[in-house]
């Protein structure tokens, strides 16, 4: 595949764009989409028409349809992050990514529904309401990145963005049947991007297609001077029409998978490993022995960052300020404020946050956060000095129902115990569709591979798809 199936063929940037936001109003009941960008996606198609046949051929994303995240900001559209805290904020400037893609021609049409400030499982912490699985309406699309994997999902784009802090964009790509690929830490700047936490936040694609993620990484990658973390990595290769998994050393944590995993997840699994080895790969047991340590070691790390970054919401210099007369002096305003604008999750990370990060615990908590971190990435390098991925499911279970884990946090954060290493560790992870569960929802084989290795990581992804055939649309079964 060439970057020129991500393009509508035959029909111009206009006509592309046009359908993409009358779709976009047919799956409405979703509730995946925050902002609507008509007058922007409309101004952008016509401008890619207008170009020269040969100057429009070179842009890799020439009017091609494009869904961002609500945290990502675009200048001049609503920014919500979720929150009901950045309601009415209007972004002033474009991310670099954003930036990217509108020099690679990419048509922006809708901002995404997302959990608040990118915290969650579920999409259920939204200030805007949940978003529903276009798989059974009744459950959630997953999350953060849940507008995103929903809006992709239900067909009306082809290609979104979202922000993996700790799985989300990994986790709704698995509840949603499509593929989401949280890059290295440093591939992608996160300039523009509202912060959850800096140390562990990666933006990247939600895609239909292995390639097609790809080659939106490659629009989106390389270093920012606005992003002092951005690494000039070596470049990395999208897989081209013939991949294969011949040689591919595939390890698998089993100690890791052998309590909490539905078993119809566990075998649909099993079967994408098996499909593996019969096109050539082996399979290895790996360790990974501190990765039972990962889901309070990322709740320590993500709230405390999380509490720092949430400080510029003080009603002053951000975000939602409390009516006069619901608070008597500067304290009192800040926090009427916050109060108001931030929802109950958000305030819960924020306390864990400051409360690890104060005199008395930083040693107890953070910086032992810190160190278990530096063993969970020992933990994978060790793990690659023998294999080249390691797979897993993505999630333990398939997408469970709205309000089904709203009232148990715990329960919620055990979603991501699959996801959140390759946050602390910053390593490449793609989340690829790999069958269905008894109840028809679809079923995510993640991969992950070593840091800036994403074209390893890419091609096994994309030689796995091939020997899996095409996957499933909700509804279309
Ligand atoms: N579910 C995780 C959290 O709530 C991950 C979120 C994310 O990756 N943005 O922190």
């Amino acid at each position: 595949m060439s970057p020129i199936d991500l393009r509508p063929t035959g029909t111009s940037s206009e006509a592309a764009c046009e359908r993409a936001l009358a779709a976009i109003a047919d799956v409405a009941p979703l509730n995946a989409v925050l902002t609507v960008t008509d007058a922007r996606a409309r101004a952008a198609a016509t401008a890619i028409d207008a170009l020269p046949d040969a100057e429009r051929a070179r842009l890799p994303l020439a009017g091609v349809p494009i869904a961002i995240k609500d945290n990502i900001c675009a200048r001049g559209t609503r920014t919500t992050a979720g929150s009901r805290m950045l309601d009415r904020f209007v972004a002033p400037y474009d991310a670099t990514v954003v930036q990217r893609l509108d020099a690679a021609g990419a048509v922006i049409v809708a901002k995404t529904n997302c959990d608040e400030f990118a915290m969650g499982s579920s999409n259920e912490n939204s200030a805007f309401g949940p978003v529903r699985n276009p798989w059974d309406h009744a459950r959630t699309p997953g999350g953060s990145s849940g507008g995103s994997g929903a809006l992709v999902a239900s067909g009306a784009v082809d290609i979104a963005l979202g922000s993996d802090t700790g799985g989300s964009i990994r986790q709704p790509a698995s509840f949603c049947g499509i593929v989401g690929l949280k890059p290295t830490y440093g591939r992608v700047s996160r300039y523009g991007l509202v912060a959850y936490g800096s140390s562990l936040d990666q933006i990247g694609p939600m895609t239909r297609t292995v390639r097609q993620a790809g080659h939106v990484l490659a629009v989106l990658a390389g270093p920012d001077p606005l992003d002092a973390t951005t690494v000039a990595a070596p470049p990395f290769e999208v897989p081209g029409a013939e991949v294969s998994v011949r040689g591919l050393r595939v390890g698998v944590p089993r100690a890791l998978l052998a309590s909490g995993v539905a078993e119809d997840v566990q075998a649909s699994v099993e079967q994408a490993l098996a499909l593996m080895v019969a096109g050539g790969a082996t399979l290895h047991d790996v360790e990974l022995p501190h990765a039972a340590h990962a889901i309070p070691t990322y709740y320590l790390v993500a709230t405390a960052e999380a509490s720092a970054n949430l400080a510029r919401y003080d009603g002053v210099r951000f975000g939602h300020r409390a009516p006069a007369g619901t608070f008597t002096d500067l304290a009192s305003m800040y926090a009427a404020s916050r109060t108001e604008g931030f929802g109950d999750e958000v305030i819960r990370r924020i306390l864990l946050g400051t409360y690890v990060l104060s005199a008395g615990y930083y040693d107890a908590y953070y910086r032992k956060a810190q160190q278990v971190r530096t063993l969970i990435t020992r933990d994978y390098e060790q793990a690659f000095a023998s294999v080249d991925v390691v797979a897993m499911p993505t999630a333990p279970t398939t997408a469970f129902r709205l309000g089904e884990k709203v009232e148990d946090p715990l329960q919620m954060y055990l979603a991501d115990v699959f996801t959140v290493s390759a946050n602390l560790s910053g390593l490449p992870a793609i989340s690829v569709p790999c069958g269905l569960d008894g109840q028809g929802l679809p079923v995510g084989l993640q991969l992950t591979a070593p840091a800036f290795a994403e074209t390893q990581l890419l091609q096994a992804a994309a030689a796995y798809e091939d020997a899996r055939g095409s996957f499933p649309m909700p509804g279309r079964a």
